[in-house]
């Protein structure tokens, strides 16, 4: 049995339905803030807060856990900005409390979400895994300690750990179950989406063209959110007691701004107008995955590396979910 802390989330609900699919027994924990109960489908639900050991222990008990995903998490990088004490307390404090109680409960087989946000301004594009963790938001920062908690409890209590580090999560399950939607939207895919789909009363934003990249808009590295599922589905069987792995998730191929507006384009046949604003605070001007890693250590390929297919997979979705989960 799996427990999926933010289970309800875009990313970790995808990695629900596959392990799901995979025959695999799930209980999801989750404080339904910015989940949506419609994401975690039929799976069984415990709706709390992180930094309730008590309520996870009796979760983790009551349902005969042996390995956590752990997705539950705030993850905007500008308010993280603004709001410190929200992300220290969900995120640094929400890892403390749940790897408490996973000790607590003997339980010590964890893939924890990360990000490629630990990385901050890379001195250079591909990054590996041996890249110095130096990041810049105190998103990043509270990430960068959760992975730290994450090796001292490997070398100290026995624990085993995946640490998968997503570059920029998108598109949708490609039979279109589930999606993304955020309350605000400010992720470019779906914002872009969200602006055709508002027929002109939204206006799409790029936020600086003047970065020292091709097209002067910042490159990404847009990786498949089924592809994420699936790494950690392999992230469960790979991982060994008493080590701490790192694992960059991404396809090795970086799209700029414009070129996802293209993408766009081409997937809705819309025009998708847009507005030049100044750079955003905090934005690296480009973020790609290099090495191997992913591969040798998980078994893992990206299967969606077209960004055409992964903006169409959003889009299918979006129609269906104008409203998002609650159409
Ligand atoms: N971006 C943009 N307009 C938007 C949203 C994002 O120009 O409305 C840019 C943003 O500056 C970044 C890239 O798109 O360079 C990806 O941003 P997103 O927020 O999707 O992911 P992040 O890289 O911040 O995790």
């Amino acid at each position: 049995m799996i427990l999926v802390t933010g289970g309800a989330g875009y990313i970790g609900s995808h990695a629900v339905l596959e392990l799901r699919r995979s025959g695999q027994q799930v209980v999801i924990f989750d404080d339904l803030k910015e989940g949506h109960r419609a994401a975690a489908q039929d799976a069984p639900l415990v709706q709390g807060d992180l930094c309730d050991r008590d309520l996870l222990i009796d979760t983790i008990r009551r349902h005969k856990v042996d390995a956590v995903m752990h997705f539950a998490a705030r993850c905007y990088v500008g308010e993280s900005v603004t709001q410190p004490a929200k992300y220290v307390r969900d995120n640094a404090r929400g890892m403390h409390e749940l790897l408490e109680a996973m000790r607590a409960c003997e339980v010590k087989r964890i893939v924890f979400s990360s990000t490629c946000a630990v990385y901050g301004v890379p001195a250079k594009v591909p990054i590996t895994e041996e890249f110095i963790r130096q990041p810049i938001s105190p998103y990043g920062i509270t990430k960068r300690f959760c992975e730290e908690q994450l090796e001292m409890y490997c070398r100290a209590y026995g624990f085993a750990v995946v640490a998968p580090r997503y570059f920029n999560a998108a598109g949708a399950d490609p039979d279109g179950q589930l999606g993304e939607w955020h309350e605000p939207e400010t992720h470019l895919i779906p914002s872009i989406l969200r602006t055709v789909l508002s027929g002109g009363t939204r206006t799409l934003e790029v936020f600086g063209t003047d970065y020292p990249t091709p097209d002067g808009t910042c490159v990404r590295d847009y990786v498949h959110v089924a592809d994420l599922a699936s790494a950690h589905r392999l992230a469960l069987t790979a991982m060994k007691p008493g080590v701490f792995e790192p694992v960059n998730l991404g396809t090795g191929r970086g799209q700029s701004v414009l070129e996802v507006i293209a993408a766009a384009r081409t997937v809705t046949g819309a025009p998708i107008p847009y507005q030049v604003l100044p750079r955003r605070e905090g934005d690296p001007p480009a973020l790609v995955a290099g090495g191997d890693k992913a591969k040798r250590f998980l078994g893992w390929t990206p299967r969606h590396v077209d960004i055409v297919e992964t903006v169409r997979h959003a889009w299918n979705w979006l129609k269906a979910h104008p409203q998002g989960y609650q159409s």
